[in-house]
């Protein structure tokens, strides 16, 4: 990881193609889900920046948020590790630290594993998680540190996601991407070219999203696809289960349950009901997060519902 810091040249992956489908509508996947095995995804490109401004500061310990299956508790654990920083993962439940360590969540499991320290809140307190005085508690726990928001989502992960399309990409006409807190999207419509559009598909229920976005943007050619986020983060049913594991078998690429599944069922759909002009060339973002999917298996398992299937 010592190069995830230090070396400069700039990081690209591989565009693959999916599949062409009626009216000549062309798909293609980034996958950026390959460009770290365990800082997957967005989240690498949106941690670049803050550990280097970490690093220049000199500070030592990262403090970071999220819930138990948190794809960015994941990431920041292992980056911290490999660029030899201390990591504080402020965790929401404060059932969990009750719980015999075997119940925890893979993510936790993991991140524990690379070194993080963990610092459990109840919903009510985690929800005061950008006011001053938590932060102020923290600071008295835990003394100095550089501070991640939730979902690593700032100016400078902003910075890093403009860094996901390169030239390589400019004769796309659609960049399609998945959206938690929209750091992602807001890096992605910033290096659009001139007659690209960038459609969000969101992971949750949100009206709040846009004007989140709107404040790291300065265009317009974006837009909102608020109809496949399955009634809410993390939610999940069986049929998006059955598409997931239809698209890996069929195109060799795993999804993630929380986002990048969403997405491709969502411009699978959009395509069979004519929303793409003809001839369209569409990029899908693969923004990691398959560390989520063994914390989702052993959900379905209980529910007695299909499980995603590991290729
Ligand atoms: C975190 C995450 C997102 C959402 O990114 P935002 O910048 O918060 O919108 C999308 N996909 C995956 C796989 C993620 O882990």
């Amino acid at each position: 990881m010592q190069d995830f810091l230090d070396d400069q040249t700039d990081l690209h992956s591989q565009n693959q193609f999916v599949d062409e489908f009626s009216g000549g509508i062309k798909l293609w996947i980034k996958r950026e889900d390959l460009l770290h095995p365990e800082v997957s995804g967005n989240k690498f490109r949106k941690l670049k920046y803050n550990l280097l401004k970490a690093r220049e500061e000199r500070y030592d310990t990262l403090l970071t948020f999220g819930g138990a299956f948190s794809n960015h508790i994941a990431a920041t654990a292992a980056a911290g590790l490999k660029s030899g920083f201390k990591t504080i993962g402020v965790i929401r439940g404060d059932e969990i630290p009750e719980m015999p360590k075997s119940r925890w969540s893979p993510t936790l499991k993991f991140a524990e594993s690379c070194g993080m320290e963990f610092h459990f809140l109840s919903r009510e307190e985690y929800r005061q998680r950008d006011t001053k005085e938590l932060k102020e508690k923290l600071h008295n726990i835990f003394d100095e540190f550089y501070l991640v928001p939730e979902g690593g989502t700032n100016a400078l992960a902003i910075q890093g996601c403009e860094e996901i399309l390169t030239e390589a990409d400019d004769n796309f006409d659609f960049i399609c991407s998945s959206v938690g807190t929209g750091g992602t999207l807001a890096g992605l419509i910033n290096s659009l070219k001139f007659g690209q559009k960038c459609l969000g598909f969101p992971a949750l229920k949100t009206d709040y999203l846009k004007d989140e976005i709107c404040k790291f943007v300065n265009r317009s050619e974006w837009d909102l696809i608020q109809n496949y986020h399955f009634g809410g983060y993390a939610k999940i049913n069986s049929e998006l289960v059955n598409f997931m594991n239809g698209f890996s078998g069929e195109y060799g690429i795993q999804l993630d349950p929380v986002y990048t599944g969403k997405l491709v069922f969502g411009i699978f759909d959009l395509i069979k009901k004519g929303y793409f002009p003809n001839n369209s060339n569409i990029l899908a973002i693969h923004t990691g997060g398959l560390q989520g999917i063994q914390g989702m298996n052993e959900f379905l398992k209980k529910k007695k519902l299909p499980q995603i299937e590991i290729i």
